[in-house]
């Protein structure tokens, strides 16, 4: 079955009319059209009941039936007006269900074109679909991870003391489209002190000897599934001494997630049982984040791996395992593989050494 004709099923199951679906990674899932967030409206018209349209502007119709959609398209002039178009076919519904990233704009605009219309968000609806992953999915969630693993396997080539995170930033970044992405989504390389802030990014501060660096990047492959990882080097010297003892909790916990982690477990408890170990170690006030996300086509999306996310973990599921210890002022450390539940186990996608790499 089509994965728009699910989303219709679990619309009318939940009492909405009608979907409609802008530009983003639910219009991508469910049509395959990549279409770019532009100010000329695109809008997928998916009635619970009936067949779908797919609205674009004319000097868009060509991209969309070249991607090959499954559902009707519907053309609007550059002097039409595409709103009415969207009130046609959407009749007389009761209840519309917005995607969660529609523009405020558009959401505004669809409520003046049809003010009889109860507008809901319908983006963990999508959700539901999306959080399983298929076995095409699995194959281009591998393959983006064996590509971001060959650009840590490089890391030697760029990351030296005496230059700067932005400097090495800019080599990863080349690497991460030269390895097999068509889009750069971040690089953070946080050394020595930069390291303690989970979402440093690049800076200009010069990588010192001893120092080490986190070093977490991700791209968008071809087929637009996201990579995720995170290791930590050190480029020369010696780290200080605090630093092993540290780094073994850390790494300690991760493998306990990893080893824990699977079908019929709670997403949750995959977050306790690192947190706790981290917490027994003295740590647990600087593990200050989640331990994981879900991904798909989009870095971050369900399932949550976090406390209160009674989710329980299904074949298909792909998720972050990422926890991080981090000492303000001193150094910082992360550790991320990306993982996707199987039928009796896990998984893992990221296979690059997980101890700290000395270039
Ligand atoms: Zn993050
Ligand atoms: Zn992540
Ligand atoms: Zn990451």
């Amino acid at each position: 079955m089509s994965r728009w004709r699910k989303a219709q099923e679990l619309a009318a199951s939940s009492g909405i009319d009608t979907l409609l679906v802008t530009p983003g990674a639910d219009l991508r899932y469910l049509t395959g059209y990549a279409a770019l967030p532009l100010e000329r409206l695109t809008c997928l018209v998916l009635p619970a009941d009936g067949d779908p349209t797919l609205i674009v502007p004319a000097l868009e119709g060509p991209a969309a039936a070249a991607s090959g959609v499954d559902v009707e398209i519907a053309t609007w002039g550059e002097l039409d007006d595409p709103f009415a178009l969207v009130t046609e076919l959407v009749g007389d519904a009761a209840t519309i269900g917005i995607d969660d990233h529609m523009w405020a704009s558009r959401v505004f605009a669809l409520r003046e074109a049809l003010p009889g219309a109860l507008q809901v968000l319908a983006g963990s609806l999508v959700q539901q679909l999306r959080i399983r992953k298929d076995p095409d999915e699995v194959a281009a969630l591998r393959d983006a991870g064996l590509a971001i693993d060959r650009v840590h396997a490089r890391m030697g080539e760029w990351l030296r003391p005496g230059r700067t995170e932005r400097e090495v930033g800019a080599d990863i970044a080349r690497a991460i489209v030269d390895e097999g992405h068509v889009t750069v989504d971040f690089v953070i390389v946080g050394s020595g002190p930069n390291g303690a802030s989970p979402h440093h990014e690049l800076s200009d501060r010069v990588i010192e000897e001893g120092d080490p660096v986190v070093i977490d990047i991700g791209g968008t492959t071809e087929l637009g599934y996201c990579s995720d990882s995170t290791r930590n080097y050190l480029a020369g010297g010696t780290v200080p001494s605090e630093y092993a003892e540290f780094y073994a909790v850390l790494e300690g916990a991760q493998r306990a997630q990893l080893d824990y982690a699977g079908p019929g477990v709670t997403a949750e408890s995959v977050d306790a049982i690192g947190r706790t170990l981290i917490a027994e170690a003295g740590f647990g006030d600087r593990f200050i984040h989640r331990t994981g996300h879900g991904i798909g086509q989009e870095t971050h999306e369900e399932p949550y791996i976090v406390e209160g996310n009674a989710t329980v973990l299904e074949e298909g599921m792909a998720f972050s395992i990422e926890p991080g210890i981090y000492l303000e002022g001193q150094f910082g450390a992360r550790i991320e593989d990306i993982v996707v539940c199987t039928a009796d186990g896990l998984e893992v996608l990221n296979n690059t050494p997980r101890g700290l790499v000395a270039l």
